[in-house]
Protein backbone atom coordinates (compact mmCIF):
# COMPACT_ATOMS: atom_id res chain seq x y z
CA UNK A 1 0.00 0.00 0.00
CA UNK A 2 1.13 3.07 -1.02
CA UNK A 3 1.79 5.78 1.21
CA UNK A 4 0.78 9.11 1.25
CA UNK A 5 1.29 12.90 2.25
CA UNK A 6 -1.22 12.75 4.87
CA UNK A 7 0.50 9.61 6.04
CA UNK A 8 3.71 11.26 6.79
CA UNK A 9 1.35 14.10 8.35
CA UNK A 10 0.21 11.16 10.84
CA UNK A 11 3.60 10.22 11.36
CA UNK A 12 5.44 13.93 12.04
CA UNK A 13 2.28 14.01 14.73
CA UNK A 14 3.74 10.95 16.46
CA UNK A 15 7.09 12.37 16.31
CA UNK A 16 5.64 15.27 17.98
CA UNK A 17 3.98 13.48 20.61
CA UNK A 18 7.04 11.21 21.12
CA UNK A 19 9.28 14.25 21.30
CA UNK A 20 7.08 16.29 23.77
CA UNK A 21 6.75 12.95 25.48
CA UNK A 22 9.93 12.21 26.54
CA UNK A 23 11.81 15.95 26.70
CA UNK A 24 12.54 15.36 30.38
CA UNK A 25 14.12 11.98 29.64
CA UNK A 26 16.42 13.41 26.72
CA UNK A 27 17.11 16.26 28.63
CA UNK A 28 18.59 13.63 31.45
CA UNK A 29 20.62 12.04 29.13
CA UNK A 30 22.20 14.96 27.99
CA UNK A 31 22.61 16.06 31.47
CA UNK A 32 24.98 13.52 32.41
CA UNK A 33 27.42 14.05 28.94
CA UNK A 34 26.54 17.38 27.33
CA UNK A 35 24.24 20.35 28.61
CA UNK A 36 21.17 18.83 29.89
CA UNK A 37 18.53 20.68 26.76
CA UNK A 38 18.51 17.56 23.92
CA UNK A 39 15.19 16.96 24.95
CA UNK A 40 14.19 20.76 25.35
CA UNK A 41 16.04 21.37 21.82
CA UNK A 42 14.07 18.75 19.65
CA UNK A 43 11.03 19.79 21.60
CA UNK A 44 10.90 24.11 20.13
CA UNK A 45 11.57 22.73 17.01
CA UNK A 46 9.26 19.93 17.01
CA UNK A 47 6.54 22.08 18.38
CA UNK A 48 7.01 24.71 15.61
CA UNK A 49 6.25 22.16 13.34
CA UNK A 50 2.87 21.52 14.87
CA UNK A 51 1.97 25.05 14.54
CA UNK A 52 2.84 24.33 10.24
CA UNK A 53 1.35 21.09 9.99
CA UNK A 54 -1.78 22.38 8.88
CA UNK A 55 -0.19 24.70 6.35
CA UNK A 56 1.83 21.80 5.03
CA UNK A 57 -1.24 19.81 4.39
CA UNK A 58 -1.51 20.33 1.00
CA UNK A 59 1.54 19.39 0.02
CA UNK A 60 3.26 16.80 -2.23
CA UNK A 61 5.24 14.36 0.06
CA UNK A 62 8.93 15.42 -1.22
CA UNK A 63 7.63 19.53 -0.36
CA UNK A 64 6.47 18.49 2.88
CA UNK A 65 9.39 16.55 4.29
CA UNK A 66 11.67 19.55 2.91
CA UNK A 67 9.63 22.48 4.83
CA UNK A 68 9.79 19.91 7.85
CA UNK A 69 13.79 19.49 7.72
CA UNK A 70 13.88 23.43 7.14
CA UNK A 71 11.27 24.36 10.23
CA UNK A 72 13.51 21.77 12.27
CA UNK A 73 16.85 23.21 11.18
CA UNK A 74 15.61 26.85 12.08
CA UNK A 75 14.27 25.60 15.34
CA UNK A 76 16.15 22.92 17.12
CA UNK A 77 19.26 24.34 17.50
CA UNK A 78 22.93 22.86 19.07
CA UNK A 79 24.16 20.54 17.10
CA UNK A 80 21.11 18.34 16.50
CA UNK A 81 19.58 20.99 14.36
CA UNK A 82 21.22 20.80 11.31
CA UNK A 83 21.67 16.82 11.70
CA UNK A 84 17.73 16.20 12.11
CA UNK A 85 16.94 18.68 9.58
CA UNK A 86 19.38 17.60 6.56
CA UNK A 87 17.58 14.34 7.21
CA UNK A 88 14.44 14.76 6.41
CA UNK A 89 15.57 17.59 3.70
CA UNK A 90 17.66 15.10 2.16
CA UNK A 91 14.33 11.94 2.60
CA UNK A 92 12.35 14.73 1.13
CA UNK A 93 14.38 15.32 -1.96
CA UNK A 94 14.29 11.76 -2.73
CA UNK A 95 10.59 11.75 -3.69
CA UNK A 96 10.03 15.62 -4.87
CA UNK A 97 6.82 15.34 -6.91
CA UNK A 98 5.36 12.50 -5.72
CA UNK A 99 2.15 12.13 -4.81
CA UNK A 100 2.39 8.39 -3.50
CA UNK A 101 5.62 6.93 -2.04
CA UNK A 102 6.42 3.07 -1.66
CA UNK A 103 8.23 0.98 -0.02
CA UNK A 104 11.59 1.20 -1.48
CA UNK A 105 10.88 5.16 -2.26
CA UNK A 106 11.34 4.80 1.52
CA UNK A 107 14.52 2.93 1.49
CA UNK A 108 16.01 5.47 -0.72
CA UNK A 109 14.98 8.15 1.70
CA UNK A 110 16.24 6.56 4.85
CA UNK A 111 19.85 6.28 3.09
CA UNK A 112 19.73 9.56 1.85
CA UNK A 113 18.83 10.91 5.18
CA UNK A 114 21.51 8.80 6.80
CA UNK A 115 24.07 10.14 4.27
CA UNK A 116 23.47 13.92 4.86
CA UNK A 117 23.67 13.29 8.70
CA UNK A 118 27.21 11.40 7.98
CA UNK A 119 28.16 13.56 5.50
CA UNK A 120 27.16 17.03 7.87
CA UNK A 121 28.45 15.66 11.17
CA UNK A 122 31.48 13.23 9.67
CA UNK A 123 30.58 10.62 12.32
CA UNK A 124 30.92 7.21 12.31
CA UNK A 125 29.36 4.10 13.65
CA UNK A 126 30.77 3.90 17.18
CA UNK A 127 31.36 7.83 17.88
CA UNK A 128 28.17 7.64 20.06
CA UNK A 129 25.99 10.04 17.99
CA UNK A 130 22.84 9.71 16.15
CA UNK A 131 24.44 7.51 13.24
CA UNK A 132 24.74 5.01 15.97
CA UNK A 133 21.03 3.98 16.08
CA UNK A 134 20.12 5.65 12.34
CA UNK A 135 22.83 3.56 10.29
CA UNK A 136 21.67 0.14 11.63
CA UNK A 137 18.17 0.85 11.26
CA UNK A 138 18.24 1.89 7.79
CA UNK A 139 20.57 -1.04 6.64
CA UNK A 140 17.74 -3.40 8.32
CA UNK A 141 14.95 -1.64 6.81
CA UNK A 142 16.58 -1.92 3.38
CA UNK A 143 17.56 -5.74 3.91
CA UNK A 144 13.67 -6.12 4.91
CA UNK A 145 12.64 -4.65 2.26
CA UNK A 146 14.81 -6.25 -0.01
CA UNK A 147 13.54 -9.21 1.25
CA UNK A 148 10.21 -8.75 0.52
CA UNK A 149 8.44 -7.85 3.46
CA UNK A 150 5.54 -5.14 4.20
CA UNK A 151 6.49 -1.47 5.56
CA UNK A 152 5.11 -2.39 8.62
CA UNK A 153 7.38 -5.16 9.01
CA UNK A 154 10.35 -3.22 7.69
CA UNK A 155 9.89 -0.64 10.08
CA UNK A 156 9.57 -2.79 13.23
CA UNK A 157 12.83 -4.51 12.24
CA UNK A 158 14.49 -1.19 11.43
CA UNK A 159 12.95 0.12 15.30
CA UNK A 160 14.57 -2.78 16.84
CA UNK A 161 17.90 -1.91 15.25
CA UNK A 162 17.62 1.36 16.19
CA UNK A 163 16.90 0.83 19.79
CA UNK A 164 19.93 -1.85 20.35
CA UNK A 165 22.28 1.01 18.27
CA UNK A 166 21.02 3.45 21.22
CA UNK A 167 21.82 1.28 23.62
CA UNK A 168 24.77 0.08 22.21
CA UNK A 169 26.00 3.81 22.75
CA UNK A 170 26.47 3.28 26.59
CA UNK A 171 29.43 1.77 26.60
CA UNK A 172 31.33 4.01 24.09
CA UNK A 173 33.50 6.93 24.45
CA UNK A 174 31.91 9.79 22.78
CA UNK A 175 34.11 11.00 19.52
CA UNK A 176 31.84 13.72 18.15
CA UNK A 177 30.02 17.16 19.48
CA UNK A 178 29.54 18.33 22.96
CA UNK A 179 30.08 15.52 24.99
CA UNK A 180 33.33 14.38 23.32
CA UNK A 181 35.31 17.06 25.46
CA UNK A 182 34.46 14.79 28.54
CA UNK A 183 36.08 11.96 27.07
CA UNK A 184 36.35 8.77 28.78
CA UNK A 185 33.53 10.22 31.18
CA UNK A 186 30.75 9.84 28.79
CA UNK A 187 31.06 5.54 29.10
CA UNK A 188 28.26 4.69 31.09
CA UNK A 189 25.75 6.96 29.70
CA UNK A 190 23.36 6.07 26.90
CA UNK A 191 23.66 8.97 23.80
CA UNK A 192 20.65 11.47 23.35
CA UNK A 193 20.48 12.02 19.83
CA UNK A 194 20.92 8.12 19.34
CA UNK A 195 17.59 7.80 21.80
CA UNK A 196 15.70 10.48 19.77
CA UNK A 197 16.70 8.59 16.46
CA UNK A 198 15.16 5.31 18.42
CA UNK A 199 12.12 7.42 19.40
CA UNK A 200 11.28 8.87 15.96
CA UNK A 201 11.84 5.99 14.06
CA UNK A 202 9.24 4.01 16.86
CA UNK A 203 6.97 7.13 16.81
CA UNK A 204 7.36 6.55 12.53
CA UNK A 205 5.75 2.57 13.07
CA UNK A 206 3.18 3.23 15.56
CA UNK A 207 1.88 5.59 12.97
CA UNK A 208 2.04 3.12 10.66
CA UNK A 209 0.49 0.57 12.69
CA UNK A 210 -2.28 2.78 13.00
CA UNK A 211 -3.21 3.87 9.86
CA UNK A 212 -2.34 1.23 7.29
P1 LIG B 1 24.52 20.10 21.64
O1 LIG B 1 25.51 18.98 21.61
O2 LIG B 1 24.93 21.25 20.80
O3 LIG B 1 24.14 20.47 23.04
P2 LIG B 1 22.09 18.53 21.40
O4 LIG B 1 22.21 18.30 22.86
O5 LIG B 1 20.76 18.98 20.91
O6 LIG B 1 23.20 19.54 20.89
O7 LIG B 1 22.43 17.18 20.63
C1 LIG B 1 23.41 16.30 21.09
C2 LIG B 1 23.39 15.03 20.26
O8 LIG B 1 23.76 15.33 18.92
C3 LIG B 1 24.39 13.99 20.72
O9 LIG B 1 23.83 13.17 21.74
C4 LIG B 1 24.72 13.22 19.46
O10 LIG B 1 23.90 12.09 19.31
C5 LIG B 1 24.37 14.18 18.36
N1 LIG B 1 25.58 14.61 17.66
C6 LIG B 1 26.49 15.51 18.06
N2 LIG B 1 27.47 15.66 17.14
C7 LIG B 1 27.15 14.80 16.13
C8 LIG B 1 27.75 14.46 14.87
N3 LIG B 1 28.88 15.06 14.46
N4 LIG B 1 27.14 13.53 14.08
C9 LIG B 1 25.99 12.94 14.48
N5 LIG B 1 25.37 13.20 15.65
C10 LIG B 1 25.94 14.12 16.46
MG1 LIG C 1 23.05 19.32 24.40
Amino acid sequence: MATKAKDIIMALEKMIEAIEDNRVYLDELDRATGDGEHGSNLCRGFQELKKKLLSLEEMCTGDLLVRTGEVLTSNIGGAAGPLYGIAFVNAGRKVLGKAEITKEDISEMLSSALEGVKKIGKAQIGDKTIVDALEPAVNSFREAVNKGQSLRESLGIAVESAKKGAESTTHLEAKKGRASYLGSRTCGCQDPGATSTYLILKAILESCNKTI
